[in-house]
């Protein structure tokens, strides 16, 4: 097997008296698409933000391909990309500006080849000159896609890509993770939905109240959850 993407060592996040992650171990491997399901509040995004540097951990380790964030927490992130749940643009920015924008924080010059090819990819070509605030709600989806991949990550963190979203952008967003993933790139997804596992990913983890229940393959979580959604096997 070869060397992981991600690699959690009993990772644990604290808030005062609350924990919000708790010794979660956990390897992700290149070129998977591994999904993290779990009901509000398990600590989804709270795994993603320490790995991406949002959250700052209490204890564990976190090695981000082959390295340790201890040792180098800028470096290993650059080839990172992460899809948040909320708007992360400003609102007067034009669509092509923002991707600019962000090729900048990664450290990359400006680049219209790239910004155009993104920007086709997710079927935005038409709104680039647009600015950010007047997108439709489904549009500024893809821009938060296209965000998180103009500087090509090796492995992109969706956090509930499809919360809110109707069905055809769920389908369009579907189709382009697995492009992604046929592509080389590694992809964590988070989501509510046994549906959504079922349809994207290799391994699926289960996650609740900060602790890492499960992790087998979708087949494997498949037959053991039937056709419930595990919303309702959390509710015990
Ligand atoms: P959702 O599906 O609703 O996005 P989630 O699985 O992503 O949920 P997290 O956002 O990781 O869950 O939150 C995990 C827990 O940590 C929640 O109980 C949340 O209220 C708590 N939490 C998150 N951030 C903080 C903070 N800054 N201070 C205190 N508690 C926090």
């Amino acid at each position: 097997m070869s060397s992981p993407v991600l690699e959690l060592q009993g990772l644990t996040k604290t808030y005062g008296a609350f924990t919000a992650l708790s010794d979660v171990s956990l390897s992700i491997q290149p070129g998977e698409i591994f999904a993290l399901l779990g009901p509000n509040g398990a600590g989804k995004t709270t795994l993603i933000g320490s790995v991406c540097g949002l959250v700052k951990k209490t204890r564990g380790r976190i090695l981000l391909f082959g390295k340790d964030l201890d040792q180098d927490a800028v470096g290993p992130r650059y080839d990172v990309g992460l899809v948040p749940q909320e708007i992360n643009f400003d609102p007067f920015f034009s669509v092509a500006e923002s991707l600019h924008i962000q090729l900048g924080f990664y450290g990359r010059p400006r680049d219209e080849a790239r910004v155009d090819e993104v920007l086709t990819a997710l079927n935005l070509q038409a709104k680039k000159n647009a600015i950010t605030r007047a997108l439709s709600g489904g549009m500024k989806r893809r821009l938060l896609i296209a965000k998180a991949l103009v500087h090509k990550p090796k492995l992109v963190f969706l956090d509930e890509p499809t919360a809110g979203v109707d069905v055809e952008l769920r389908r369009d967003l579907w189709t382009y993770v697995r492009k992604l993933a046929s592509e080389g790139t590694t992809i964590v997804l988070t989501t509510h939905y046994l549906e959504e596992a079922e349809e994207l990913a290799d391994r699926v983890g289960v996650i609740n109240e900060g602790r890492l229940l499960l992790v087998e393959s979708k087949a494997s979580v498949l037959r053991r959850f039937g056709e419930k959604r595990l919303v309702v096997t959390f509710e015990h």
